[in-house]
């Protein structure tokens, strides 16, 4: 068995950054949530094919991809259809995950799900990681990222489990409110204890 290390935080708290340090320093092979929820409803798809009878081909843009901010105002304005979706495509991503982590090679494996707290997927993890920054850097990060609003920022930390629900659920604490550097340190002392604790349990 696949020993797991899960990794959560907010919105560009930093774990695209974190996961690309762990796998290009010791090569732990990463599966993301986020890739995965992606690939089930890619054109040709199961997900997507459900998706189309029940709301018209209307989802569809004109190349057959998901038009995914249609999709988000039909789900935002009815809270029925947000769970049919969630039933139909939850078990789906939840399937892929577990087959990707069984096929991974390297020590552990690192599973990145953004929305962890939200979607109570921490048991999928061995031990949960967290990557925790203050709300002015989360913001300042996410405005300067995706070049959006301060307010529309705001909107998106408040729609998330609250920095406290995360940390709740934590196991170890990354963090990268500093710059970069103090990154790296942290990560290689992480490292070594998840290989102990890897082989203290094979
Ligand atoms: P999301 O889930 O929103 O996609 P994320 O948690 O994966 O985000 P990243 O994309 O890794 O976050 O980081 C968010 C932004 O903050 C990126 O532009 C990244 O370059 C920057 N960033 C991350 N860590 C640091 C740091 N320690 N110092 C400065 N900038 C950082």
């Amino acid at each position: 068995m696949t020993f797991v290390v899960g990794l959560t935080g907010g919105i560009a708290s930093g774990k695209t950054t974190v996961a690309n340090l762990f796998h290009q320093h010791f090569g732990i092979e990463i599966v993301d949530a986020d890739v995965i929820a992606r690939e089930v409803v890619a054109p040709g798809s199961e997900g997507l094919k459900a998706i189309e009878n029940k709301f018209g081909s209307s989802v569809l843009l004109e190349d057959g991809n998901l038009d995914r901010s249609k999709l988000r105002e039909i789900i935002f304005s009815d809270p029925s259809q947000k769970a049919w979706l969630d039933q139909l495509l939850h078990p789906m991503i939840r399937a892929n995950m577990l087959a990707e982590l069984a096929n991974t090679t390297s020590e552990y494996a690192l599973l990145v799900i953004p929305l962890m707290v939200e979607n109570h997927l921490q048991q999928l993890a061995d031990k949960v990681v967290v990557v925790d920054v203050d709300e002015a850097t989360q913001l300042e990060r996410t405005v300067a990222r995706d070049n959006v609003a301060l307010e529309q920022a705001q909107a998106i930390v408040a729609a998330q489990a609250s920095r406290e629900q995360r940390l709740a659920i934590a196991d170890f604490v990354i963090k990268n409110d500093t710059e970069n550097q103090k990154l790296l340190p942290q990560i290689t002392e992480l490292h070594q204890k998840f290989l102990e604790i890897g082989r203290a349990n094979r």
